[in-house]
């Protein structure tokens, strides 16, 4: 079967990877001219990578781990030690660590947690404890429940102390779906904690060795390629033609060449979008708009989010690992000099932030944000930024994603979109759709992995459904 899949990130990439060893032809076409989309990096003029952002993968990434194995390149993820890692707002420039002892799980949860008496007193710990019990009991059905309210209504539900929120989860809520407490779905968080808990290293961390487009994604291209499928560049999905009944008679897109914008379109066997769901929406055809499957996407918009490189004239750390800073404005950051071997220096560091909640900021110029960042920074790192000989910046660039992955408030999980759709030959993928990982890069890869399983299975049309249900080919894969 020859497949079109419109959109090069990791969904889209997954997707086309697991229909070649199907046996089927994929073509895949991006927008842009570098795939990856929220994990694409591009060299400036100094030869240096720039990222879309920060990027931590987890031991309870199952379906990562195995596609980096079956590419062959499981050794170019860097595996940190078992810890999470926090500042100190109130010790300026020390931290606190949850290091996670090499026993099952949740037991080395539970020590790292009792170990650390820095951020909660035993009262709280005890309170936090007790408020997981149902979470831990029930599990995913529970932690799907949990999604009608905010993270903050449900620690207030639990009698979970503010300080724990202001101590920990603003922090995880800021790095796992860029906005804070009083927004993010409780369902979040708890899907978080619960693999955290369940999975020995299910929460070690790990970094690619590079930046993503060279070393993750064009594995998967070289793979796609040497099986007879096609990766092309610059092509932007402009419409989809449709039959008379309703299916996708082609793609049309428009390639970008030295003539300009020129139409192509492409037929296939079967169609993918693999677009995040704010490009999707504008392009779905007026006869599908109607459908309640697609007209639920209109309650998914992806989330703003920013992030910056800055490259110092020293080392303002030697942590090789990912740090919660804790301050109002930035969410998680790490060092790449220590964290990734390509950008290795044992003189200068080279921070990669997070900047997030980013609503407020996306709009404003680059130097306010530098300015903003760096008023910070100097709370994380008063040795180094402070005093009659600070660090100063070499280099720094600011990279602005007005809308990142689908921002995760109460209530999005029931608009989700299964990756099979009303129309019998057009599939979904994407971290937005309906998988148990969220807006991930572990989301997307299983996505594209479902559309290509369902693709392949020849899943008939489902009658046009009221609301969307779980995609039924899913338990073998997960
Ligand atoms: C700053 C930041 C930090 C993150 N950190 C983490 C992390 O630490 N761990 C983690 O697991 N996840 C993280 N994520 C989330 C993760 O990056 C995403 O969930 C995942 O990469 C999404 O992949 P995707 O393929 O679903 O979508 P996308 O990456 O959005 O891919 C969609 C692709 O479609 C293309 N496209 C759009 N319109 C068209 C068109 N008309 N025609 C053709 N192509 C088109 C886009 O250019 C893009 O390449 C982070 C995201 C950001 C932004």
């Amino acid at each position: 079967m020859r497949v079109a899949i419109a959109g090069g990130g990791l969904a889209g990439l997954a997707c086309a990877k697991y229909l070649c060893d199907a046996g089927h032809q994929p073509i895949l076409f991006e927008r842009r001219d570098v795939l990856g989309g929220l994990v694409a990096a591009w060299k400036d003029a100094d030869g240096d990578w720039v990222e879309t952002g920060l990027h931590n993968f987890f031991g309870a990434y199952p379906n990562t781990l195995q596609l980096f194995r079956e590419l062959g390149i499981s050794d170019r993820l860097q595996w940190k030690q078992h810890a999470l890692i926090f500042n100190q707002p109130d010790k300026p420039g020390t931290y606190s660590r949850f290091d996670l002892p090499d026993i099952p799980a949740p037991w080395n949860a539970i020590v790292a947690i009792l170990r650390n008496n820095d951020m909660l007193t035993w009262a709280e710990k005890v309170k936090f404890a007790m408020g997981l019990i149902p979470a831990m009991i029930r599990g995913q059905e529970y932690v799907e429940q949990m999604d009608r309210y905010s993270l903050l209504e449900w620690l207030q539900r639990q009698g979970i102390d503010e300080r724990v929120n202001t101590d920990i989860f603003i922090a995880v809520s800021k790095a796992l779906a860029f906005i804070n407490p009083d927004e993010i779905s409780a369902t979040v968080p708890l899907t978080a904690l619960n693999r955290f808990l369940q999975q020995k290293d299910g929460s070690k961390i790990a970094y690619l060795d590079g930046a993503p487009p060279e070393r993750l994604c064009q594995p998967m291209v070289d793979y796609i390629v040497a099986r007879g499928g096609e990766v092309h560049l610059n092509r932007a999905l402009q419409e989809i033609a449709l039959n008379s009944d309703g299916s996708v008679q082609g793609f049309r897109f428009a390639r970008q060449d030295s003539q300009g914008s020129v139409p192509m379109d492409i037929t296939a066997d079967a169609y993918v979008s693999a677009l995040s769901v704010d490009p999707l929406k504008e392009l779905l055809p007026a006869e599908w708009r109607g459908i309640p499957y697609f007209q639920q996407l209109q309650e998914l918009e992806g989330v703003p989010v920013i992030s910056l490189q800055l490259w110092f004239d020293r080392k303002l750390t030697e942590i090789d690992h990912s740090l919660f800073s804790r301050s109002p404005l930035l969410s998680v950051y790490a060092d790449m000099s220590n964290t990734c071997r390509a950008y290795a220096d044992p003189e200068r560091s080279m921070l990669e932030l997070v900047l997030a909640p980013a609503a407020e900021w996306i709009e404003r110029s680059d130097e306010e944000i530098l300015s903003a960042t760096l008023e910070e920074l100097k709370k994380l790192f008063p040795q180094h930024l402070c005093g009659p000989n600070p660090a100063q910046i070499r280099k720094w660039v600011v990279v602005k994603t007005p809308r990142s992955v689908y921002k995760a408030i109460p209530g999005r999980q029931q608009y989700r979109p299964t990756q099979v759709t009303p129309i019998p030959n057009f599939f979904l993928a994407g971290s937005y759709t309906r998988q148990p990982f969220l807006g991930s890069m572990e989301g997307a890869i299983l996505s594209g992995k479902w559309a290509a399983e369902a693709i392949s299975k020849g899943i008939p049309a489902t009658k046009t459904p009221t609301s969307s249900t779980p995609p039924t080919l899913t338990a073998s894969s997960v």
